[in-house]
């Protein structure tokens, strides 16, 4: 099995790399910001819950994704892999999903974390705003979720890089040439 974790700040492109990744590695693709959109959207208990955090900008408590995490790991053990993105986003949910990956004698192969500078990334988040209908992509939720990000989100980074699974990634450029040292990376480490 190949279990990645696609890291990286918002709006780095993690969802656009994902789903590429999921075809051509046939993986199971996580992202909670997907699954959270599609419970405000079906106006679940779990939607009605995160609604006013989300459009803010903050994070979701970490009970609520974990347990999200896990049921979807249960569901798919037989499938050829996941791939994480957008979890975990604090040390508590990374400690959290070590516990989910050994419970099903699962790990984490690699992660990837996808570096790009911050003024870029508030230029693109602007950008989306304009056509993506998310109620988190103005400028007052952008910069609570980069807060967010400094605070809670980067100190996963030092957690991976201790147990020796991270690889950082230059996420500036064309989404192509980002995609193939993506495939680079990830083929080094299933040669394995
Ligand atoms: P981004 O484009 O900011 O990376 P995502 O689609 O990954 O956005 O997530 C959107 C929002 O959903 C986050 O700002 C946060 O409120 C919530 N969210 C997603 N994943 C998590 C998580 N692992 N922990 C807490 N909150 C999360």
């Amino acid at each position: 099995m190949l279990n990645i974790i696609l890291f990286g700040p918002p709006g780095a492109g993690k969802g656009t790399q994902s789903q590429q990744l999921k075809e051509k590695y046939n993986l199971t693709y996580l992202s909670t910001g997907d699954i959270l959109r599609e419970e405000m959207a079906a106006e679940t208990e779990i939607g009605k819950k995160v609604k006013d955090i989300i459009s803010k900008g903050g994070l979701v408590s970490d009970e609520i994704v974990v347990s999200i995490i896990r049921g979807r790991v249960e569901a798919n053990q037989k499938s050829a892999g996941f791939l994480f993105d957008g979890f975990p986003r604090t040390v508590r949910q990374a400690e959290m999903l070590d516990g989910i990956m050994n419970e099903f004698s699962l790990k984490i192969n690699a992660v990837l974390s996808l570096e790009v500078p911050e003024e870029i990334l508030i230029n693109r988040m602007i950008e989306r705003g304009k056509t993506s209908g998310r109620a988190d992509d103005n400028i007052d939720s952008i910069k609570h979720r980069f807060v967010e990000y400094n605070e809670k989100t980067k100190p996963v980074l030092a957690y991976y890089e201790k147990q020796g699974n991270l690889k950082g990634i230059d996420g500036v450029g064309k989404v192509e040439d980002i995609f193939a040292t993506l495939c680079n990376e990830i083929d080094k480490i299933s040669k394995k």
